[in-house]
This record gives structure tokens, sequence and C-alpha cells, in this order.
């Protein structure tokens, strides 16, 4: 049998482990997606192909280009358009696409959490008197926190780059997970952190973080993920494969 090509959108951990176990069945024929704004991205193995599509019709005419049989959305949760492209894409070329997402974090009862829907509102579900933040959400949604005056924000980023985050108040550190719970407390002890934000990623590379807010007895103001699209969905690697062997093999 011809493999089939499988153009997984990725930038998650699960989707290069995914990519691995395709790559390495000679029924499949993975080619892993990245947005490309990672200067030094974690290994993927297999074809890679980096940049975005222009939209959902670019991405709708690649997969007709690539002969594309079918489609994993292995993005991260708050990955929120490229989810919602890859849904109009899959529609307009006839393709069966999998959503694959690792389920959210929830609560353990000695969190404290004030969860809130979208980073606007982690703005204002800072608890009064809050001085000092580990804003643990990337580098594209910091905007809505420079209006907050009288906060000092610590940022963690993967990648070292030039141009400044754009908040007056802040220190960076850098570094790409797994972050281990024990360098997680040291950390926020360094820092003299009061609140942790975070988005509900889930995983366990970075749950590290919410481990150490619990010890430390912290406040997370946690983003709940984005709605996705209606349609097939995974929750691990091996259900992915599951539904991948099912839809290609038949
Ligand atoms: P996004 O807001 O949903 O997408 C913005 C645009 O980036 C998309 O419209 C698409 O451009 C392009 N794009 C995104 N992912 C792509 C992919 N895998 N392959 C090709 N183009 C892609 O995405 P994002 O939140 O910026 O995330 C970008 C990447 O970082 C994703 O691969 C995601 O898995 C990873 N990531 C995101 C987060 C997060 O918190 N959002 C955290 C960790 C990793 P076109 O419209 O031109 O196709």
């Amino acid at each position: 049998m011809t493999p089939r090509r499988v153009l997984i959108l990725g930038g998650t951990v699960e989707a290069a482990q995914l990519a691995a176990i395709l790559d390495a069945d000679p029924n499949f024929d993975p080619i892993t997606s990245l947005a490309g704004r990672t200067r030094s991205p974690a290994p993927v193995p297999g074809i890679v192909r980096a940049g975005g599509f222009g939209g959902p019709e670019g991405l709708t005419r690649y997969i007709i280009e690539e002969a594309i049989d079918l489609l994993v959305d292995a993005t991260h949760p708050f990955a929120e358009q490229i989810t919602r492209h890859a849904a109009v894409a899959a529609e307009l070329s006839d393709l069966p696409r999998l959503r694959l997402e690792r389920p959210a974090w929830s609560r353990h009862p000695d969190d404290q959490w004030i969860e809130v829907s979208d980073i606007d509102h982690a703005v204002l579900g800072l608890p009064s008197g809050t001085r000092r933040v580990f804003l643990s959400i990337g580098r594209q949604d910091l905007a809505p926190f420079t209006d907050r005056d009288g906060v000092w924000f610590l940022l963690r980023m993967i990648d070292q780059r030039s141009t400044p985050p754009g908040l007056a108040n802040c220190t960076c550190v850098f570094g790409r997970g797994p972050f281990a719970v024990d360098a997680e407390i040291g950390l926020l002890r360094e820092h003299h952190i009061d609140t942790v934000v975070s988005k509900n990623s889930g995983g366990e590379a970075t749950y590290g973080k919410i481990v150490a807010a619990r010890r430390l007895g912290l406040p997370i103001v946690m983003i709940r993920r984005p709605a996705a699209p209606p349609g097939d969905r995974a929750e691990s690697v091996g259900e992915a494969l599951d539904w991948l062997r099912r839809a290609g093999l038949s």
C-alpha cells in the first residue's frame, strides 16, 4: 500500500512524538509543520516545513498540492487561530482531521487558582496587592499587562532575542521545559514572586511551576483554554495513532 501522507501541525511535544512514530512506520509519510517563530526549535524527526501557510486558503492549497491524506492538528491548546484554519481547510479539501490536545490541568484541593477566560481577564484577575508576578504565558500575549502599574514581572522565554518584550518593569529568564519542581520553587523564591499567571496548557513539562506555587501557597491566575472547533479529538499520542490507523488504513 502507498504510505498515507500525514500533515502534522506541530510546535508541541506530542506533535514531535507522533512524527517520530509515524516516520518509523512504512504505512505513513509524515510532514511536520512549524510556525517558524522559535529560532532554535526542539528537533523534530522526519520532514519538517516552517512558516505560515497564508490563512485557511493557503493551508487548503498546501494540502491539495502536497496530496495530504490525513491532517493532525497537534498545535498548542492556545494556538487558536491555526486550529480554526485547520478545521476550515480540512472541510474545504474534504480531508479527515484530528485535533490532538493534551488534557488540561485540574485543580488540586491545595491550589489557589483564580480561573479566568482569557488574557485580558488575567490582568483583571491579579489579586489586589499583587506586586511581583511570574508571567509565564509566552512572548506574544504580554500587551494587556503593559497598563498594569506598580507590578513587576518575571518573564520566561525560549528565545534570547534582542527585542525587548515591551513591558517596562520586568526581568526575563530563558529556558525550555521540562522544569523541575525544586528549580521552580527556587525561581519563585529568588524573585520574591507573590502571584503566578499561567495558561492551562496541561502536560508534564511546565507543571512544575503549578506544584511550586502550591507548595509556596501562592495564587495562580489560570487562563482557561479557548473553545476548539468541533471534530475528532485525541488526548494522547496513543489515541492519535489509533485514529490514524483507523482513518488511514481503512
Ligand atoms: P496561532 O495564533 O494559532 O497562529 C497564528 C498563525 O501562525 C497562523 O494563522 C499560521 O499562519 C501560523 N501558524 C501557527 N502554527 C503553525 C504551524 N504549526 N505551522 C504553520 N503555521 C502556523 O499560533 P500561536 O499561538 O502563535 O502558536 C504558534 C506555534 O507555537 C504553534 O505551532 C503552536 O503549537 C506553538 N506554541 C504555541 C503556544 C501558545 O501558547 N500559543 C505555546 C507553545 C507552543 P497562517 O495563517 O499564515 O497559516
